[in-house]
């Protein structure tokens, strides 16, 4: 998402919804799997085969709408490589058996306190977030939909 304050990217109105859906999007089918008992976490939509298809389908349900799908492939790419090492970019194509972890909710609270890099991406995410909604002047809720959108007022000064 700070990606998008690069002024040769902002001009291009990258519809950051999309990019937000696709960078959330493989957790949000994955991690109710987990709590089902199915999978760890990172399988189903954690795939390269998944980026492909997910992509082609918003692609064309776009009608071709790169200002779209491509902000989505950015979000769907980020996600999986910030998940390595733990992504089975081959999956369904090759098996992949990781540990099965028990108690999943406490895992994830614990490496929220516990695991430096979980912490320090966590920090980044949320300053970065501060970041974008100054720079822009996003204290309203239009504001911050335009702004996801990839229209409105963040544009003028260019
Ligand atoms: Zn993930």
């Amino acid at each position: 998402m700070v990606l998008t304050e690069i002024p040769q990217i902002k001009k291009l109105k990258p519809n950051r919804f999309a990019l937000l859906i696709g960078s959330i999007l493989p957790d949000v089918i994955d991690k109710p799997f987990v709590l089902l008992g199915i999978g760890t976490g990172r399988y189903f939509s954690h795939n390269l085969l998944f980026v492909l298809v997910s992509f082609i389908v918003i692609f064309l349900s776009t009608k071709r709408n790169l200002r779209v799908s491509l902000p989505f492939l950015c979000g769907l790419t980020t996600h999986l490589l910030l998940d390595i090492p733990y992504v089975p970019f081959f999956y369904p194509f090759i098996s992949y058996e990781w540990v099965v972890i028990d108690d999943v909710i406490l895992f994830w609270f614990d490496a929220l306190f516990t695991n430096p890099f979980v912490i320090i991406t966590e920090i980044a995410g949320v300053v970065s977030l501060v970041f974008i909604l100054i720079k822009n002047k996003l204290y309203h809720r239009k504001e911050i939909m335009d702004y996801l959108k990839g229209e409105g007022l963040s544009i003028q000064h260019e």
